[in-house]
């Protein structure tokens, strides 16, 4: 029954299946095999059954959208009013935002159906998904393995086959890895692109929403959806929208011309990684495109910089968090004893770690050793791209330097903080950046990334849409028993 979204959308406008039994087979599975999973923080039958309903008559009536009908599911830092909004974290359990989040809001206009609400790392704070309050989501190939973070929960669940479309957030990679890790295509769109209204802020200068789904057309069909402008988020970009499915299915790609940043060789990769990114540059250069080294000086430095803003901006934007307004209130007899209680029992490990790092960067006295460099350091990077991009497309790289992990594998946190090398440069400067799958290490999937220009958001998706004609790694499905 669960077939392609191609074939959905086809299936559902002609009325061969209705929404609600194509529904009801995603709840079906979900059934089967969340418990194994635990990928989602809620999801309700009751709830995506009505929209399914209200889907249907829209399309009898005529009045249906391309994704009228269509499942979704959306990770758990997404203001929704028809489910609870904890982004995994014990300091918000129970709370139900009074608004949807515009990207919730568009998905739900469209006609869509939210069957519920995607675990993720506290805060999207993580790259494994094992700091969620609800506890660790298993990567459906390999189910000792983790989905990788932050937004593991919805690359398990469309992996898993529970949707065919899930949204992610992206700070320093949290949507591409766990799409790398999870067999997906998942897109960072150029910041601004997409709304943050209602997003849980972590990082607002780099924060940004993307599709999580089986294919570059799949996201090609939910950016169409999400991206444009929204008066709410004053970051959002006034650039009139590009059509992305148009761009897949009209232009013609013409010879590229491919970048590989020559730093790479400082960066200790799994042997099985490498082998797939040799692979994947052999087969654009077989398609005729260009491959060239290029210079990423800055590449050294994003970590660095990146665990210098991120906390600095985390801290200031959970501050809010203390018992009055949303979620947690530990029992205390005075208001000072209310914030401390609250915060202590209600945030995670990993989130007081970065709470105290920003403070720590941003006190006073150390602004310029800290927080100005890293400022510094997304500056030249900015820089170092633009020279780039005046005589190259794209940036090739593998999306992480190892495969995905198994559990407990890292007890360091520098060491999960170093994983995210190659995909923090696209959030400093950005840029928009897809992973896509490129290959195996046994059943681990590995994935590749594109870095693009500013905008070239359909572009890249289309070089990976053409890419996905010619190989089948999309196709391989997760073993689920
Ligand atoms: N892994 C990174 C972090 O822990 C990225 C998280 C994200 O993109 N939300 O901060």
């Amino acid at each position: 029954m669960i077939t392609n979204l191609t074939e959905q959308i086809e299936q559902l406008q002609s009325r061969q299946i209705s929404s609600k039994e194509l529904t009801l087979s995603y709840l079906e599975q979900i059934k089967k095999h969340e418990k194994t999973i635990n990928s989602l923080n809620h999801y309700s039958e009751s709830i995506a059954l009505k929209y399914a309903e209200e889907a249907d008559q829209l399309i009898s009536s005529g009045q249906n959208k391309t994704l009228t009908g269509v499942p979704i599911i959306h990770k758990d830092n997404l203001c929704t009013t028809d489910f609870p909004t904890t982004a995994s974290s014990k300091i918000l359990d129970g709370f139900i935002p009074p608004y949807n989040a515009f990207v919730v809001k568009k998905t739900i206009q469209e006609g869509m159906i939210c069957i519920g609400k995607a675990s993720c790392d506290e805060f999207a704070m993580g790259s494994t998904n094992e700091t969620s309050f609800y506890g660790k989501v298993c990567n459906p190939y390999e189910i000792n393995h983790i989905p990788g973070g932050s937004s593991g929960g919805s690359a398990a669940c469309v992996a898993a086959r529970f949707a065919p479309l899930a949204t992610g957030s992206d700070t320093g990679g949290s949507v591409r890895q766990p799409a790398s890790f999870c067999n997906l295509t998942g897109l960072k769109p150029t910041y601004g692109y997409v709304s943050r209204f209602g997003l849980i802020a972590f990082a607002s200068s780099l924060d940004q929403i993307g599709p999580m789904a089986q294919t570059a057309r799949d996201c090609a069909y939910l950016m169409d959806v999400i991206a444009g402008h929204d008066p709410m988020d004053s970051t959002s970009s006034t650039k009139a929208k590009q059509n992305f499915i148009e761009t897949l299915d009209n232009n013609k790609t013409k010879k590229l011309s491919i970048g590989i940043p020559k730093q790479l060789d400082e960066i200790d990769f799994d042997e099985s990684v490498m082998k797939t990114f040799d692979e994947t540059i052999e087969q654009f250069k077989k398609n005729g495109h260009d491959i060239k080294q290029v210079d990423l000086a800055m590449l050294k430095y994003a970590v660095p910089a990146y665990y210098v803003i991120a906390p600095a901006e985390a801290s200031s934007n959970l501050a809010r968090y203390n018992g009055a307004l949303y979620g947690y209130r530990a029992p205390s007899d005075t208001l000072d004893e209310m914030y401390k209680k609250t915060r202590s029992e209600g945030f995670g490990d990993e989130v007081k770690r970065r709470i105290l790092l920003g403070n720590f960067v941003l006190s006073k006295g150390f602004q310029g050793q800290y927080y100005e460099k890293a400022i510094n350091v997304k500056k030249h990077f900015t820089f170092e791209f633009s020279q780039i991009f005046e005589h190259t497309d794209f940036l090739l790289t593998p999306t992480t330097s190892l495969k995905p992990l198994e559990f407990g594998q890292f007890t360091d946190p520098i060491k999960l903080y170093a994983m995210d090398a190659l995909t923090i440069p696209a959030n400093l400067v950005g840029l928009p950046a897809v992973s896509f799958q490129a290959g195996f290490d046994g059943s681990l999937p590995i994935g590749m990334q594109l870095i693009g220009r500013h905008f070239s958001d359909p572009e890249l998706l289309r070089v990976v849409d053409n890419f996905q004609k010619e190989t089948n790694f999309h196709l391989q499905s997760a073993n689920l028993k």
